[in-house]
């Protein structure tokens, strides 16, 4: 099914990511945890692509597992940096050929350390997004940043630049992870000021474990507001009480954002099917 059906049915949304393996020795847990993710039946699931195509096969042999398995939707990520055109068109003939109707179409990183362009036929998400659009029937998505893409000299501009990403045939976004749902609700009316009318889905991320503070920050560049810093200096010494802390935080932004009229959430649930299923059951009522 296309995720632009899914957002269309007016039914409030919850949807779990999760990534592949990074080797095959890894494949055979990390697809058992996936399906069990799929098996609490969100609404769709999105896999992430390693940047430079490392993951490629994985990220489609997951996301197949996960529909032919439990017939819930996925979304396969794609990133663009250092692909020629024919690697991306391989890779949507793989997806096709595995039933994946649904693609998050990204630029990816810079890879560190690198010297010289690291783009080859694609500089930024938006010509993928048309390159996809052209080439089969696909839903596609984008992602987009509340608090500015790192590389953006502005936010005015990254919004701009977002634009021509909805233009170039985006169908829906899905935000950086944010610790204060201010910072999305700011940006989601100036995303609409600018013209740009596709769902913007919030993605929460449960941070239940005080390493990943760091990680969050390294991998996003989001700021973390007091509150949610008080929460990780009072437990993140006593990992069960981190647990049930950062699923608490991230269920309370979730409460907040569909109490002000958001209706689709996306979380950032890792592999991890006991984050998944425990913010889930705290909005058993919720979601009905
Ligand atoms: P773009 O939309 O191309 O934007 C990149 C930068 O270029 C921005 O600063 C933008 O303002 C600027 N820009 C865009 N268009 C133009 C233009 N026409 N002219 C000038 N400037 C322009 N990474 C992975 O490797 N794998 C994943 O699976 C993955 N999943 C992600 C999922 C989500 C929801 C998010 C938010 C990010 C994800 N990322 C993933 C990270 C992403 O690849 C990086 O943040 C990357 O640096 C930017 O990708 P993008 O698609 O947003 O790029």
């Amino acid at each position: 099914m296309k995720v632009n059906e899914i957002l269309s049915n007016g039914k409030i949304t919850l949807s779990f990511e999760v990534f592949p393996p990074k080797t095959d020795a890894q494949f055979e847990s990390v697809r058992q945890a996936t399906i069990d993710v799929a098996a609490l039946k969100p609404s769709y699931m999105s896999v992430t692509y390693g940047a430079g195509g490392n993951t490629r096969k994985n990220t489609v042999a997951i996301a197949k597992g996960i529909q032919d398995t439990t017939g819930v939707t996925t979304i396969a990520h794609l990133t663009c940096v250092g692909a020629t055109k024919e690697n991306i068109h391989n890779t949507l003939d793989e997806m096709k050929a595995a039933g994946i109707e649904n693609v998050l179409a990204l630029r990816g990183d810079r890879p560190r350390d690198f010297e010289g362009d690291p783009f080859v036929d694609f500089h930024y998400a938006s010509e993928l997004v048309s390159e996809i659009k052209a080439y089969g029937d696909f839903c596609v998505g984008g992602a987009c940043y509340p608090e500015g893409h790192v590389e953006a000299a502005n936010k005015s501009e990254d919004i701009i630049n977002l634009k021509k990403k909805v233009d170039a045939g985006c169908e829906f976004l899905t935000t950086q992870m944010f610790f204060d749902n201010n910072i999305f609700f700011n940006f989601l009316y100036r995303v609409r000021e600018q013209g740009i009318s596709v769902p913007v889905i919030p993605g929460i991320m449960p941070i239940t474990r005080a390493k990943q503070v760091e990680t969050a920050r390294d991998l996003s560049g989001c700021s973390m507001p007091q509150r949610f810093l008080n929460l990780v200096d009072r437990f993140g010494s006593n990992p069960k009480a981190m647990e049930q802390a950062g699923i608490a935080y991230a269920t309370d932004q979730i409460i907040d954002l569909i109490a002000n009229g958001i209706n689709h959430i996306h979380v950032y649930s890792m592999n991890k099917p006991q984050i998944a299923e425990a913010i889930q059951k705290n909005l058993s009522e919720i979601l009905k």
